[in-house]
Parts: structure tokens; sequence; C-alpha cells
């Protein structure tokens, strides 16, 4: 297996391989660039085929970090953890007890937050041996709720705020009464930005794999139920993809209907190439790391302390954001991710050159 010749290395700062033979743990931390401060990302747990597997998702998912932070404007690095495992058949407290270990062992260079795979309670036991890790502070949330750390409800005001940037774009309205929209994956961010979307007056069509979570959004919401091959396809205004990566490819591009996609999942396209097959369809594509920032930015506050107020109106410039990102687009013709890109690159060399700091080479993303 190659690491410094790996396709996706991209000049990352520092790798660690940790294995803890005792609880079974094996993981890797990955810190993509550190110049804008420390490294803040997920730690995700799941059953990679391969060691290559784990290593190329780790190196992508903390190189979007940087670039998700910058466009962001938060003053932290790039990095993200996996740990191989199935989290519902090998996580055990010890194992998460050992990940801790490793993470104070790195001095606070990265922070570990909830990814797919670990919740907040599972934090919380690596923070029995270390500060590092984030998301699991009790707070009134940027809402006025109470938090349990959880970034998801930012997660989904942030996609619900992006969504509605990309409406003013393409359909020329701030009014969503009756607009349609399609959801696939309606858990922890989906749910509540389908209810973001019922309170204002919108119809949902929704899909998910877990028939308890599809009832709740049809009971709770008046969402209707769509199948699984129809979800991304569905004649309607916008579809949001909440669930998996990789759903905006080949196959599906061609076929969706929809003119706005919007939606929370990281990594939506399959291969970078299929950014500007979206705009040669003359689907307005808001992209992934712009619109789903709510969560660091929630998160990146609970480090530092900031009102909820504060917190929302950081939040909200998610929808300024993508607003620059499609007037950007339309002027030069070039696809919203390659803008996106562009913008982040740009917050981030103007924020290494104001505060006097030398950059490391920091490569395009995707
Ligand atoms: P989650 O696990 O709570 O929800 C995902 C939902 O998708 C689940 O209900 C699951 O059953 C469903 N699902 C899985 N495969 C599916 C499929 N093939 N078709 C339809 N539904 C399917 O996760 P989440 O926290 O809501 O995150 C959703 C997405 O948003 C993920 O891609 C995640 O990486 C991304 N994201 C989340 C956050 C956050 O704050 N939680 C932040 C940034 C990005």
């Amino acid at each position: 297996m190659n690491v410094f010749s790996h396709p996706e290395f991209d000049n990352h700062e520092h790798l660690s391989f940790f294995c803890d033979a005792q609880t079974g743990l094996r993981s890797i931390v990955a810190i993509h660039n550190s110049s804008r401060g420390p490294a803040l990302g997920g730690c995700r747990m799941f059953p990679y085929a391969s060691d290559e597997q784990a290593l190329r998702d780790v190196l992508r998912l903390s190189r979007g970090m940087t670039y998700k932070s910058a466009l962001a404007n938060l003053d932290l690095g790039g990095g993200k953890s996996v740990i191989i495992g199935d989290p519902r058949k090998h996580k055990t407290d010890a194992m998460l007890e050992a990940m801790g270990r490793h993470l104070e062992s790195l001095g606070g260079q990265y922070i570990a937050a909830e990814d797919s795979g670990t919740s907040v309670a599972d934090l919380k036991v690596m923070g029995r041996h270390t500060r590092h890790v984030a998301g699991i502070a009790p707070r009134t949330g940027f809402d006025g709720n109470p938090s349990n750390g959880d970034p998801s409800p930012a997660t989904a005001y942030g996609t619900f705020i992006g969504l509605k940037a990309a409406v003013r774009h393409r359909l020329g309205r701030d009014d969503l009464n009756g607009l349609k929209v399609a959801i696939q994956g309606i858990g922890n961010v989906g749910f509540r930005l389908a209810r973001h979307l019922a309170d204002a007056g919108a119809e949902l069509w929704v899909h998910d794999i877990h028939e308890d979570n599809l009832r709740r959004a049809i009971d709770e919401l008046g969402a209707r139920p769509a199948a699984a091959e129809d979800i991304l396809t569905l004649p309607v205004d916008v579809v949001a993809p909440c669930a998996m990566g990789a759903v905006l490819n080949d196959t599906s591009i061609p076929a969706i209907r929809a003119g706005i996609i919007a939606g929370a999942a990281n990594n939506l396209l399959e291969r970078p190439e299929h950014d500007a097959m979206l705009r040669q369809h003359d689907i307005l594509y808001a992209p992934d790391f712009a619109i789903n920032a709510g969560g660091i930015i929630d998160v990146f506050y609970e480090r530092t302390g900031a009102s909820p107020d504060q917190v929302r109106r950081h939040v909200d410039t998610i929808g300024e954001t993508l607003a620059e990102i499609f007037s950007r687009s339309e002027k030069s013709g070039l696809p919203t991710g390659a803008i996106a890109n562009e913008l982040a690159e740009e917050r981030f060399s103007k924020h290494i050159a104001g505060a006097g700091l030398a950059p490391q080479r920091w490569a395009r993303a995707g």
C-alpha cells in the first residue's frame, strides 16, 4: 500500500496508524493542513474491506475538511480519522478508550467529532482519556433549544439556508410554499431538514432504507414515500441527498428532473467530472462541503464559546457563500463545485497572508 505516493495523498502533514491488540482497535488519523488552526473532523467507524479503502477514505475526507473549514471562514485545519470495524458488531468502550488515548498522544493537533458510525456517547467515552474530542458539550443550541453537542441540527439548518439560496438563484423566489422537494435519507440531518421544509410549506417526498425513519416523516410531516429507484429522479424542484455519497454519477445525472441538488451528504459527486456534467444538464448543484458546513461551525463554537445567536449568524452565512458560488459560476461558465474549491482556496490564502504565515503547499481538491 502506497502512502506518500498515494493518489489522494495531496501533501498531508501527518498520518498516524494506531493499533491496540487488546481491544482490536485499528485506526488511521489524517491531518491534511493545519495552517488555519488545529485539524477538526469526524471520527468514522466503518467495516472497510481493506486497509487501502480505509486509507483512501480518510485521506479524501481529511482534505475535504480543510476546504470545508476554509470556505466557512473557520480558524480550523482539516483532518479526519477512521476506525476499521463494524460499529454494530465491533465497537466497545475499551476500543473507544484506546482511541481516546491515541488522540491524547497527538497533543491536540487533531480533534475528533462524531461521524458515521460514532455518536455523542462514543466521543464521550474517548473523552475519558483526552480533551481532544468535540461535539459533546451540553449547552443551549444555536436555535435556543437544549443541545447535547450533536452537530446535526446545525447541519440541517445550514442545509435549509443553502437550499433556500439555491431556490432564490434558480427560481427567483424566497417563498417555499408548495415547493416540491425529494429527500433521500431522513436520519439525523434529513429529518430535521424535512421539518424546516414542511414548516415553510414545501411538499415532501422521502425515501429511507429504514422503515421507522420513513414512517416518522410520513406521520409527523405529511411526507409521501417514494421508491429507492425513484427518489433522485422524481419531477420535483429540488433533490436533497442526505444519506450517502457518490449518488451523483453517470447513471443518475441524466435521469434527474429537478433543477436543483441541495443536500447534506458528503462526497456527493462520484467523480470530479460529475461537477461539469451537472452543469451540462442544467442542474444547479449546491456543493456538498459548502452547504453542509453548519455542523463544523457549531462544533467550532463549542470549543471557542459563543452565544447561540452568534452561531446561528455564522451558519446563516452559508446562504451568502452559496449565492456567491452560484453567481460566479454563472458569470464564468465554470461548474459550482470548481468555483467552491476556488473560493475555499481564496479564503484560505487570504487568512494565511493576513496572519503572516507560510502556508503548506495546497493542491486543488477533487
Ligand atoms: P444518519 O445516519 O443519521 O442518516 C442517514 C440516513 O440515511 C439514515 O436514516 C439511513 O437509514 C439512510 N440511508 C442510508 N442508506 C440509504 C439509502 N441507500 N437510501 C436511502 N436512505 C439511506 O446520518 P446523518 O448524520 O443524518 O448524515 C447524513 C449525511 O450528511 C451523511 O452523508 C453525512 O456524512 C452528512 N453530514 C452529516 C453531518 C452531521 O452533522 N450529522 C454534517 C455534515 C455532513
